[in-house]
């Protein structure tokens, strides 16, 4: 290492970077084949493709980029503050919602204070937290999920942020919504508790429970919501957090300013009204989620039951698996380095590509481990 990076302090020095799904392209220019054939159901992309009243307000919003973006994003914000009844002073967005969780981070944590997260939880919770310096306590999972009791010991007097995925990302686990309100009713106040719902879109109506709703109770409660999934936006990065007015005036105070360009603002809104697009999504998720694990049952797979749009199947040597997809042109996730060497997740397709899945994965002959 030459001796300017000698510099750079050990938590970045000793940095394991995050491992992206394959990009189709890459896989196409390996394998020879025309990118087209690929089956990509790695990074749980809506696979409806964007949404057409989204499309439409990102082709306009193309002729403005030569200007900055607005810094301050008045029309998605109000769009924000206007389908999810809070405030424009509550909202914070971000490059994608990892921005929003990073900035949480970087908000309250600095070397020497300390963040929760749960084992199988999303890789950019650590991510976030150790490049910052400060101390990361994984707790251990139960069922593959949240353990929120275990999470509410591990706080120490040092704990500034906890973090909470639901539904979690990649095991799929889902913590109900009076076990979240009871784990909020106990942790300090000087706490904050980042409850990340990426995929609160893809619940079934008995499972939903009114999150913004409990920001007037918990001062310290900072929710995260997405473009990415159920809004089809992933290429586009954007994101937001919803908070106290005094906790988003922090985080916004050290946004970059320019975080969220024009067309993705723009698409964003759009995205928000076309709440037929939603509904497609979330239904066509609905039926390749039976569709996969019925496929899994057939082939005498176990799976862990997700809430999201991609499950965990258990594959035993799941990198060799992986590996034998890939030649196929499938590309699934091993997620080994969530702590589930075993496991391969699988994003929820359109039913050609969920079958085009289920059929590699009989080929490559794995049994239930
Ligand atoms: C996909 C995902 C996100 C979304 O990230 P973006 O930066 O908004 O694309 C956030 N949290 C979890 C748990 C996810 O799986």
């Amino acid at each position: 290492m030459i001796d300017l990076c000698q510099q750079a302090p050990s938590w970045i020095r000793n940095f394991a970077p995050y491992v992206p799904g394959k990009p189709a392209a890459e896989l196409a220019r390996e394998l020879g084949l025309n990118p087209d054939g690929i089956v990509k159901l790695a990074s749980n992309e809506n696979p409806l493709g964007v949404s057409p009243m989204a499309l439409e307000a990102m082709r306009s919003a193309l002729t403005d980029i030569a200007r900055y973006p607005d810094a301050g994003g008045f029309d998605l914000k109000r769009s924000i503050a206007a389908r999810f009844g809070v405030d424009v002073a509550q909202i914070v967005l971000g490059n994608g919602s990892n921005d929003v969780l990073e900035l949480a981070a970087r908000t309250f944590l600095t070397p020497g204070t300390s963040a929760v997260y749960s084992k199988h939880a999303f890789a950019v919770y650590p991510l976030s937290v150790l490049a910052i310096g400060a101390t990361g306590l994984e707790t251990p999972a139960r069922d593959h999920g949240h353990d929120l009791d275990a999470m509410l010991a591990a706080i120490r007097a040092d704990t500034r942020i906890v973090f909470i995925a639901n539904p979690n990302n990649p095991t799929g686990t889902f913590v109900r919504g009076a076990s979240i309100t009871a784990f909020l009713d106990r942790v300090p106040t000087n706490v904050a508790v980042l409850l990340d719902e990426a995929y609160t879109e893809y619940l079934d109506d008995a499972d939903r429970y009114d999150s913004i709703r409990w920001l007037a109770r918990y001062p310290n409660l900072i929710i995260t919501r997405t473009f990415s999934k159920a809004y089809g936006l992933a290429g586009m990065r954007v994101g937001f957090a919803l908070a106290h007015p005094d906790v988003a005036d922090l985080m916004n105070r050290i946004r970059q300013p320019f975080n969220v360009n024009s067309v993705a603002q723009a698409g964003a809104v759009a995205s928000l009204h076309d709440d037929a697009y939603v509904a497609r999504s979330r239904a066509l998720n609905r039926d390749g989620m039976r569709q996969l694990t019925e496929g899994f049952a057939r082939q005498g797979l176990n799976w862990i039951p997700s809430y999201g749009n991609f499950v965990c199947v258990r594959v035993g040597a799941a990198d060799t698996v992986f590996q034998q997809l890939l030649r196929k042109g499938v590309i699934v996730r091993p997620v080994g380095g969530y702590g589930l060497p075993q496991w391969l997740r699988v994003s929820v397709g359109l039913p050609a590509e969920n079958e085009r899945f289920l059929s590699a994965l009989a080929e490559t002959g794995v049994r239930a481990a």
